[in-house]
């Protein structure tokens, strides 16, 4: 029998209803007496990590997930993690840089609804994470949610309601979990696993929105070592205000400040070359563009390079460099 570790960090899946909402209070040993079928899969340790909402978690605890991980590694033949759905999906991007190449599956689950209410989709998640985790084909850091198994790199909630919450962004769903089988479209074996042990959280992000001050730039670069831009489209930049906008961002990117643009478009990622309002931009070497990437996995992808190196070149060749299928179109 295999033998499978779950990490538990709270999320709806393991919240109780109070007065004030719900709130995570179900512990990980009660996660798994609602599955009694797993007695016949696995054997399953559980190592709780935190009891929180996923909005309070952040690099920190990242950082614990991923050093969890590390020390158990060579125990077990896969790890399940239970984590609130809302930002899920920035922490299997950091899991994906954190521990690069896993030859052992991580999978993060939770559920729209909690475990103990009758109509929930916890037990059906949470199965599905353990029968993914036990398979011989599953590696890496991945996503099983309503079924589907998506790349860590590539999970993007999309649903704040719907079972069917997370969607694969730009690059297919890797394989689907059904009946208790699974069918694995896309495997990544391959390299040596690689664990990590920093992330440099000193990272922002400023969403454009038509006639957006250039104040919010200057805010946002004065206290960052890297920016990401959410603009518009393909990606560009407003030239209006005597082009204030610009200037700051000469100014900045003189200094050393990393800039990323990306696009607040849902799919197909950026390519700022195309208009004039992006195509000069290329001409600075301080700016990058996420292409196809998702912004979670811009996020931490920064936070991972930028606790290694921060000189532009360096930045510049990690940040393109496809790691867990995390960039694909790229022209640089
Ligand atoms: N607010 C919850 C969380 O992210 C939502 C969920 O788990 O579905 O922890």
């Amino acid at each position: 029998m295999k033998k499978i570790l779950m990490l538990t960090t709270g999320g709806t899946i393991a919240s109780l209803q109070t007065e004030h909402g719900l709130v995570p209070g179900i512990s990980g040993e009660d996660l798994v007496n609602f599955l009694p079928e797993l007695k016949n899969m696995c054997e399953v340790d559980v190592l709780p990590l935190f009891t929180l909402d996923s909005t309070n978690i952040y690099y920190e605890h990242w950082l614990k997930i991923a050093s969890s991980i590390k020390e158990n590694y060579e125990k077990y033949d896969g790890f399940v993690i239970c984590h609130g759905t809302d930002t899920m999906s920035y922490t299997a991007s950091a899991l994906s840089y954190l521990i690069q190449n896993s030859q052992k599956p991580i999978i993060l689950t939770g559920s729209q609804k909690p475990i103990n209410l009758e109509i929930s989709d916890a037990k059906t998640n949470l199965l599905d994470s353990f029968t993914y985790a036990c398979s011989d084909v599953s590696c890496g850091v991945t996503l099983v949610f309503n079924g589907n198994v998506i790349l860590g790199t590539r999970a993007r909630k999309s649903r704040t309601k719907s079972f069917d919450a997370f969607k694969s962004v730009d690059y297919p769903v890797i394989g689907i979990v059904k009946d208790g089988y699974v069918i694995s479209y896309i495997t990544n074996l391959s390299r040596e696993t690689k664990f990590y042990d920093n992330l440099n959280p000193n990272v922002g992000l400023i969403k454009l929105i038509p006639g957006v001050s250039s104040e919010i730039f200057e805010f946002m670069l004065s206290h960052h070592d890297a920016v990401i831009i959410e603009s518009f489209g393909v990606g560009g930049l407003p030239m209006y205000n005597d082009n204030k906008i610009n200037e700051i961002i000469a100014h900045y990117t003189k200094e050393g400040k990393i800039i990323i643009m990306t696009t607040q478009v849902p799919n197909e990622g950026s390519d700022i070359a195309t208009y004039k309002v992006g195509h000069y931009l290329k001409e600075n070497a301080n700016i990058l563009e996420a292409y196809d990437m998702t912004t979670e996995a811009v996020v931490t992808k920064l936070m991972w390079i930028l606790s290694l190196t921060k000189e532009i070149e360096k930045v510049k060749k990690l940040f393109y460099e496809t790691i867990s299928n995390d960039i694909l179109f790229k022209k640089d």
